[in-house]
């Protein structure tokens, strides 16, 4: 079983370094500790990128020259946040997403409330990333139809998991993360908790999601 998205940089030392996971930074301060991280484990694969909260922070040239050098890690946790009024949120997330499709990587998507912005820009694309990811998902069943033409995986905890979508998202697109250490899961490990409450709620089966994240992290 592999967390698709938590945020490692935020604990002093791996928690479990027998769990596969992927890692994301938020800002320059931590693209470090989780390239880091992803260097010295096997288990660990990591993206870097500007988060909508920090884009006062944010240093085109840096995060090229890191994905650069560094051919095996994603673009994230990057996106629009309609509930937080930051400088340059759609231009900043634009640039990033650019790079992660100049550089075929995956991209993984944060989107609150931004949807009527995402959606047009994702209209206006010629080439796409190697993969998108939209984590904790928020939006409609009218979202999902849309994002489903570009072949975007939607991740959950069970605290956002909605159920009624389950019909409209292919069941290979389906994914499960912690975003640990967030306020509902401190930890990867507690990545079974989400497994079992989400199979139990839905008919999707657990081999199915534990597939999906063995085939995101294999391309990753
Ligand atoms: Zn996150």
């Amino acid at each position: 079983m592999i967390d698709i998205h938590c945020h490692l940089s935020d604990f002093d030392q791996i928690p479990d370094p027998t769990i596969k996971l992927i890692t994301c930074a938020t800002n320059t301060d931590n693209y470090e500790k989780n390239l880091n991280f992803s260097l010295q484990n096997q288990n660990i694969k990591c993206a870097i990128g500007t988060h909508p909260w920090f884009t006062e922070k944010y240093d085109e040239v840096l995060l090229k020259n890191l994905l650069l050098n560094n051919p095996l890690i994603g673009v994230g946790e990057i996106g629009l946040d309609g509930c937080k009024k930051t400088p340059n949120q759609f231009e900043i997330f634009k640039s990033q997403f650019m790079l992660a499709t100049n550089l075929n990587r995956t991209v993984i998507i944060h989107c609150v409330k931004k949807f009527n912005e995402l959606c047009p820009f994702f209209k206006s694309l010629k080439q796409r990333p190697k993969q998108i990811l939209l984590h904790s998902f928020s939006g409609t069943k009218n979202d999902v139809l849309f994002f489903n033409q570009f072949d975007c995986f939607y991740s959950f905890t069970d605290k956002n998991f909605k159920a009624e979508l389950l019909s409209y998202i292919p069941s290979n697109k389906i994914l499960i993360e912690t975003d640990s250490p967030s306020k509902s899961y401190l930890s990867p490990q507690n990545l079974p908790l989400i497994l079992d409450k989400i199979t139990s709620i839905s008919k999707i089966e657990k081999n199915v999601l534990i597939h999906n994240s063995q085939v995101f992290y294999d391309n990753f």
